[in-house]
């Protein structure tokens, strides 16, 4: 039965997503999105960009207004809490978290897109003025303010991709930066070249105290000092970026089947093990075709594709979200660093007899202007040669290089394969020998 009304739980890029192509698929559903934010549709990405004023507007991050959508026929309310949902009866219900007014909603089909809420270090003095975290819009505006109130210094825990973007924000911005991770290393989900590589390129423009822990935030009314188990360091910002984990209380609540990090289960339509409930976005677990088990990897791109799967099967069409492979990239200053499938170490984790192949050539001719490094890893399978992963470290659009590897491993490709392609050719772009394909022929031997 295709359902009348639709009810969709946050307004960001899963959730609208869903909204708006559920309302092209089928234009007589009636669809209303809630989102406790002020804000809808906008490219949490580009946070770090703003706070360093590479993106000098932050309202050039948001890509939809409530009023735009409205003019689509979505029905957008912001501000809007939903706290409860009584599936059984087929309602959610809320508060308006600016009137304190109560609202109550009915459905037939619900999508949940939560997102994920930043891990909170127990430690004291979290709630201290001065102490970040990089999640929303409203978080950005306030790190604009504090540095153009004058902070300097600043002290960043995490050493994961938001972090250290934020580290080059910092830094660019022109505060002194200090980075804190308990680990022994940065950016390790990466692998441990573009790790290596990453801490190289940070430690020349910041401090950086590995395996070092944070203790508290110390300070009289605002943000001091930074405690940690090296000693404490005097700072006006701390940004926490310790990690997120799925924003399941209303996925909890309804009794939806769980998967990694807790992370909400769904079938290729995106749906929950109950009736009409959809799921999409970071709040869950994907199928990963290279290990064919759910992972829990909360990107952007993937939430919206799984957001248009889901809109195109309420709208009354067919689509399949056909999973993740989990590619990723990132900057760090002049550095670009990608990954796609799995490290080595995961890769053993998962019980695969997995080999690594790294090599390090340049990005276009050799006699080219401006060819720079570019490392190339390869993780694969012996003895059968299929491809596991792959990671790459470079200057610029060299690493997008990384997409084609996601499109082997997207099909179970080989080293041969990678070996066999038709890549492009000339100077100014590549070698005559594709990195990749000099990577593959290494491994092949
Ligand atoms: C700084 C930063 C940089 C990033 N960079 C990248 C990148 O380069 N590439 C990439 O792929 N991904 C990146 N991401 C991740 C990407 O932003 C997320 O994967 C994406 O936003 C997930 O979309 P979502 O719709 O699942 O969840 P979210 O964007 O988290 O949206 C969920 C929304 O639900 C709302 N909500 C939650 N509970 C309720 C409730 N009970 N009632 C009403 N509303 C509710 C929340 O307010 C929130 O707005 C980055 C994230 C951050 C923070």
């Amino acid at each position: 039965v295709t359902p009348k009304r639709l009810v969709v739980i946050g307004g960001v890029a899963g959730g609208m997503s869903a909204a708006a192509k559920a309302k092209r698929q089928n234009p007589a559903l009636l669809v209303t999105v809630f989102e406790r934010g002020a804000y809808i549709s906008y490219g949490a990405c580009g946070l770090p960009y703003a706070v360093s004023g590479v993106v000098p507007e932050l309202d050039s991050l948001i890509a939809r207004t409530p009023a735009a959508m409205r003019e689509r026929g979505v029905d957008v309310r912001v501000h809007h809490e939903v706290t409860e949902v009584d599936h059984d009866g087929r309602y959610v219900r809320g508060r308006n978290l600016e009137t304190g007014e109560a609202f109550c909603a009915p459905y037939d089909a619900l999508v949940l897109a939560t997102g994920t809420l930043p891990v909170c270090p127990q430690v004291p003095g979290t709630a201290l003025p001065g102490v970040h975290v990089m999640r929303r819009l409203e978080d950005a505006a306030a790190l604009r303010e504090a540095i153009a109130s004058g902070a300097k210094r600043a002290v960043v825990i995490g050493g994961g991709y938001i972090g250290l973007e934020t580290v080059e924000a910092f830094v660019t911005a022109g505060l002194s930066v200090r980075v804190l991770e308990r680990q022994p290393g940065l950016l390790l989900p990466f692998g441990p070249k573009p790790s290596a590589l990453a801490l190289e390129e940070v430690a020349a423009r910041a401090e950086v105290m590995l395996g070092t822990e944070l203790l508290g935030f110390e300070g009289r009314g605002r943000l001091e000092g930074v405690a940690t188990s090296a000693g404490t360091f005097p700072a006006e910002v701390a940004l926490v970026a310790v990690g997120v984990r799925p924003n399941n209380a209303l996925a909890k609540a309804l009794g939806l089947r769980l998967g990694p990090a807790e992370a909400v289960l769904t079938d290729a339509q995106l749906r929950t093990d109950r009736d009409g409930v959809f799921a999409v976005g970071d709040l869950t677990a994907a199928h990963h075709r290279v290990t064919q088990k759910p992972a829990w990897l909360p990107l952007g791109d993937t939430a919206n594709r799984q957001g248009r799967v889901a809109g195109t099967v309420i709208g009354g069409g067919d689509a399949r979200f056909r999973g993740v492979v989990g590619t990723a990239i990132t900057k760090v200053f002049e550095r670009a660093l990608a990954t796609t499938g799995l490290t080595r170490a995961e890769a053993q984790r998962h019980g695969f007899d997995a080999q690594e192949t790294h090599i390090v050539t340049t990005d276009r001719a050799r006699y080219y202007p401006g060819h720079r490094p570019l490392h190339v890893t390869l993780v694969w399978e012996r003895p059968s040669g299929r491809l596991l992963g792959g990671q790459l470290v470079g200057y610029g659009n060299a690493v997008k290089r990384v997409d084609v590897l996601a499109a082997l491993l997207f099909s179970g490709g080989t080293l041969q394969d990678l070996a066999d392609l038709d890549f492009a050719y000339a100077p100014p772009f590549s070698n005559v020998w594709d990195p990749l394909a000099v990577a593959a022929n290494v491994a092949l031997g």
